[in-house]
């Protein structure tokens, strides 16, 4: 008998104190619900990418010598690059340019080895499709100039946190306000 009741005992306090713990678990759960919510609400908010940010590839025919270095230094011998030796005037000839981003890593190597600079890496990358033949990019897609995110005035554009000084992550241009995010 006298087992029977501590053990009923012992069994009520441990209830108890399970009972507690789940307690103090609904109060952080509903001290969260009291904070600002941290959401981009794409498409109508969006974060300005960093200025490496790896986008899609820009690039621009007229500066091309068709040295072929992009396709070198590619880790997947990527970029076409179609050519033409001009024997009157001893030069290559670029005839045309293309990279399939559909294939592409978005590693930017093309971009840091290209000696006439004419790849640079852009902040698109919105590049979705139906179809995947649509991503291989020929030198007039290529040459398209990017859209720039500050420049939409249809949408709010939202710092990234990582241009924001530390203790300030304010990033939102309303009240909303996340303490001890970057700690
Ligand atoms: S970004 Fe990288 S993977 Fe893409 S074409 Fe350039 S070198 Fe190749
Ligand atoms: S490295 Fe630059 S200049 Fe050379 S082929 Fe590629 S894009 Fe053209």
């Amino acid at each position: 008998m006298f087992t029977m009741v501590s053990g009923l005992q012992n069994y009520s306090e441990q209830a108890i104190q399970a009972a507690r713990y789940i307690g103090q678990g609904f109060m952080v759960t509903l001290d969260h619900m009291n904070r600002l919510p941290m959401t981009i609400q794409y498409p109508y908010e969006k974060l300005i990418p960093s200025e490496r940010f790896r986008g899609r590839i820009h690039f621009e025919f007229d500066k091309c010598i068709a040295c072929e270095v992009c396709v070198r230094v590619c880790p997947i011998n990527l970029p076409v690059v179609d050519w033409e030796l001009k024997k009157d005037i001893k030069k290559k000839q670029l005839k045309s340019y293309s990279i399939d981003f559909g294939v592409c890593i978005f590693c930017g190597n093309c971009v840091e080895y290209c000696p006439t600079n004419c790849l640079s890496m852009t902040e698109e990358y919105e590049l979705s499709i139906y179809d995947r033949h649509d991503l291989n990019y020929n030198q007039i897609a290529l040459g398209r100039l990017p859209i720039s995110v500050i420049e939409d005035s249809t949408i709010k554009t939202i710092s990234n946190l990582s241009y924001l000084s530390k203790g300030n992550t304010e990033s939102h241009f309303n009240s909303r306000n996340v303490t001890n995010f970057l700690g």
